[in-house]
């Protein structure tokens, strides 16, 4: 039996157990002496100054990035912006992936972010933001173009993984995005030799088209399965030898079907309308860049595109190979402005195609002259036959992404080439042999 107690009220004497009389006791004590009013303010405070950290989790002050694996000089990349993610929350049982605005209590967590190809030349770039960020990163590569220096100064964080694996092959993980690179991206592995890498090319050949159409296909398979947003790194070359100019991304192309390059071109595009696929038929979040010819540090040095190409030649002393009568164009874009591009992308909530690129035209010629202007005014230049295909002319209409994405290239050619140049010259000059693979220019 509960024992009652006699109690002397203001009021009246009452009989009451003493759970009645704890509860009737502290509500008065919470009334006296205005402890409610500050008890709500001091919640008020909280909610606000937790909302505040949550809904603005990266406003921290501008970023810079340098490299630190390969001693002596470090570069600067670019002031980097601060691109908002959306934010993972943890609820019970796993977590959701939301844009709006989240309850107070739920503890915030960082995304995992998957990036295929991320030990390549653009993707260790968009892995140095995304670590940078607080994203929990997971690089998959095979290393057929990639390198583990670009990614070494990683390796020892917890936030981190590196994963050998060929998109060609299945993959089974837990992420929230996806960022797809993985795919040789210079010409020279996927064209043709017949003296010298007939038996490369071949690998070549099957490997570009595996790894665009079946690698997507996986990624796209694992995007579905784990409910994961995915974002499709594709090409300027979707629109082939472009008999409009500037390139829209309405524009659907002028590409030769059976040409040396339709490997990577028709891949690509492949791979564009697998996304799409997935996108409207099992309603996949999907994103798709078109990315226009981009340089900086960590490119291949012998990968055979034209910018490595002309650096690491002036560098050697040697003869910069223009091919054809350099009169052709493109437009070239440094890497920190694809890697904000690509996040903007990714976090907003357009679909795309983007063109993502540099509208600054140059011939070749052009080029070849701003090399020099950085690196040698005696550098001298060769002219060598052109290849098959060869697109005459190249430049990004970017309003699309102006106006949805509120993105725009930062870096002119003239200051993004000398942050190659130092990369370059103490890749070429060091006494270290550069580990991964490069396959030799044809
Ligand atoms: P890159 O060759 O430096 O990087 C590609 C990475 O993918 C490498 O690390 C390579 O080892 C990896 N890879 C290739 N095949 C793979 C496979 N089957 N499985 C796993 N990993 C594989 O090229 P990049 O310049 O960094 O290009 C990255 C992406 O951007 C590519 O998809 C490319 O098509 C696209 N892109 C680049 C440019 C450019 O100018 N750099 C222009 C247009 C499009
Ligand atoms: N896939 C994968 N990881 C996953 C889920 C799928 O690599 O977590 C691969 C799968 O092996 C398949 C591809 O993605 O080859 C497409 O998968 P999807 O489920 O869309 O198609 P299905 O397997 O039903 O043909
Ligand atoms: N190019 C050149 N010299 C070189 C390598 C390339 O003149 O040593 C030219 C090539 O013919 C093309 C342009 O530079 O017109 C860009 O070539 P790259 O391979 O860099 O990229 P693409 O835009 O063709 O994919």
């Amino acid at each position: 039996m509960r024992p009652e107690t006699t109690i002397q009220n203001d009021d009246a004497h009452v009989m009451i157990n003493p759970k009645r009389f704890s509860i009737r006791d502290s509500m008065r004590y919470m009334f006296q002496e205005q402890r409610l009013l500050f008890l709500l303010v001091g919640i008020a405070i909280a909610a606000l100054v937790s909302n505040v950290v949550v809904v603005f989790p990266s406003r921290s002050p501008p970023l810079q990035y340098s490299e630190p694996i390969t001693g002596g000089g470090s570069f600067h990349v670019a002031e980097l912006t601060s691109v908002p993610r959306r934010i993972a929350y943890e609820l019970h049982s796993g977590h959701v992936n939301t844009g709006v605005r989240i309850p107070l209590g739920l503890k915030p967590k960082s995304l995992r972010v998957l990036v295929t190809g991320g030990s390549g030349f653009v993707g260790s770039h968009l892995v140095d933001r995304l670590m940078a960020r607080g994203d929990s990163v997971i690089v998959v590569d095979n290393f057929f173009t990639g390198r583990k220096e670009n990614i070494l100064h990683h390796l020892r964080n917890p936030r981190f993984e590196l994963i050998r694996h060929d998109v060609v092959e299945p993959l089974l993980l837990e992420v929230d995005q996806i960022y797809h690179l993985a795919c040789p991206a210079s010409p020279v592995h996927y064209k043709y030799n017949p003296v010298k890498t007939i038996i490369s090319f071949k690998a070549f050949f099957f490997t570009d088209h595996k790894t665009n159409v079946v690698g997507t296909l996986n990624m796209l398979g694992l995007a579905k399965r784990i409910n994961a947003r995915f974002l499709l790194t594709s090409t300027s070359e979707v629109y082939g030898d472009p008999l409009e100019h500037p390139q829209v991304e309405t524009y659907w192309g002028n590409v030769n079907p059976i040409g040396v390059r339709s490997c990577y071109d028709e891949g690509k595009r492949v791979a564009e309308t697998l996304t799409m696929d997935y996108h409207r038929g099992l309603n996949i979040e999907v994103r798709i860049a078109r990315i226009f010819n981009t340089y900086g540090p960590r490119m291949c040095l012998d990968d055979g595109r034209v910018v490595s190409n002309f650096v690491a030649q002036a560098l050697r002393k040697e003869p910069m190979t223009v091919y054809g009568d350099g009169k052709q164009t493109r437009s070239f874009q440094y890497v920190s402005d694809l890697v904000e591009g690509l996040m903007r992308l990714m976090e907003g909530e357009h679909v795309g195609p983007f063109n993502l690129g540099n509208p600054g035209e140059f011939t070749m010629l052009e080029l070849a002259k701003v090399v020099q202007d950085t690196i040698d005014p005696n550098a001298k230049i060769e002219f060598r036959p052109n290849t098959e295909d060869d697109p005459h002319k190249r430049k990004p209409d970017i309003t699309r992404a102006k106006e949805l994405l509120g993105w725009q290239p930062m870096v002119p050619l003239h200051e993004g080439l000398p942050m190659m140049v130092s990369d370059f010259r103490q890749r070429i000059f060091s006494h270290h042999r550069e580990g991964g693979n490069t396959i030799s220019s044809v």
